[in-house]
C-alpha cells in the first residue's frame, strides 16, 4: 500500500495536490477538514460541536478526528493506499494514525511536507476566503489564530516522521503542476 501523509499549514495546498495525487496513484483520500465540514452539512451532532471550535480556528478533539479516521480506513478495506490530508495535526494523532494501521497490517509509507512562508498563506488563505464560503477563512483573526495552532501543536508532527526517517519536504510555491511533480518524485521513491 503507498500511505502518505500531505503535510502543511493551512492554506499550503494540500486540497489540491490531494486531488492530483488520488488520480495518478488511485488513492482514497480521507481529510479530516472535508469529514467535518460535511457533518456540519448534515446537520449531526458531531458538527455542530465541530463547527464552534472550527470557526474559531482551534482544532477539534484528538478523539473525534481519531474516531472519524478509524471508521473510513474500516469502509475502505480495498483500498490501494490513502493521502491523509490535514490529519495526523497533533503528534496524539499520529501516534493514534501509527496504531491504527498497525492493526491492519499496514504502516505510512512517507510524509511530504509543502513548505509555504506564513506570509503567502495568509494572501491565500483571504483570497480563497473570497469564494470558498468557509467561514473559518474570511476572517483574518480566525486564520492568524489556525497558522497559531499550525505552529503549536501541528508542526511537531513533522519530527515525528523525521524519527521514523519517513519526512520529506518539497517546495510549496510555484505552478501547481511544478509543485505536482516534485511531489511525485518523492512518492515514486516510497
Ligand atoms: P486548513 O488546513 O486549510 O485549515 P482543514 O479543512 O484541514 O483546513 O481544517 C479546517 C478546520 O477543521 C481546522 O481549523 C480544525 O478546526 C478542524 N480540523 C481538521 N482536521 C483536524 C484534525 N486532524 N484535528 C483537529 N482538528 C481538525
Amino acid at each position: 500500500m503507498l500511505n502518505l501523509v500531505l503535510f502543511g499549514p493551512p492554506g499550503a495546498g494540500k486540497g489540491t495536490q490531494s486531488q492530483k495525487l488520488i488520480e495518478k496513484y488511485n488513492l482514497v483520500h480521507l481529510s479530516t477538514g472535508d469529514i467535518l465540514r460535511s457533518e456540519i452539512t448534515n446537520g449531526t451532532e458531531l458538527g455542530l460541536e465541530a463547527k464552534k471550535l472550527m470557526d474559531q480556528g482551534v482544532l477539534v478533539p484528538d478523539a473525534v478526528v481519531i474516531g472519524m479516521i478509524s471508521n473510513k480506513l474500516d469502509s475502505n478495506k480495498d483500498a490501494r493506499g490513502f493521502i491523509f490530508d490535514g490529519f495526523p495535526r497533533t503528534v496524539a494523532q499520529a501516534e493514534a494514525l501509527d496504531a491504527l494501521l498497525a492493526s491492519k497490517s499496514t504502516q505510512i509509507s512517507g510524509m511530504i511536507a509543502l513548505d509555504v512562508e506564513d506570509e503567502e498563506l495568509q494572501k491565500r488563505l483571504l483570497l480563497r476566503g473570497k469564494d470558498s464560503g468557509r467561514p473559518d477563512d474570511a476572517n483574518p483573526e480566525v486564520i492568524r489564530r489556525r497558522i497559531e495552532e499550525y505552529n503549536n501543536k501541528t508542526a511537531p508532527v513533522a519530527n515525528f516522521y523525521k524519527d521514523q526517517g519517513k519526512y520529506h519536504s518539497v517546495n510549496g510555491l510555484g505552478s501547481i503542476d511544478e509543485i505536482f511533480s516534485a511531489i511525485c518524485n518523492v512518492a515514486d521513491t516510497l
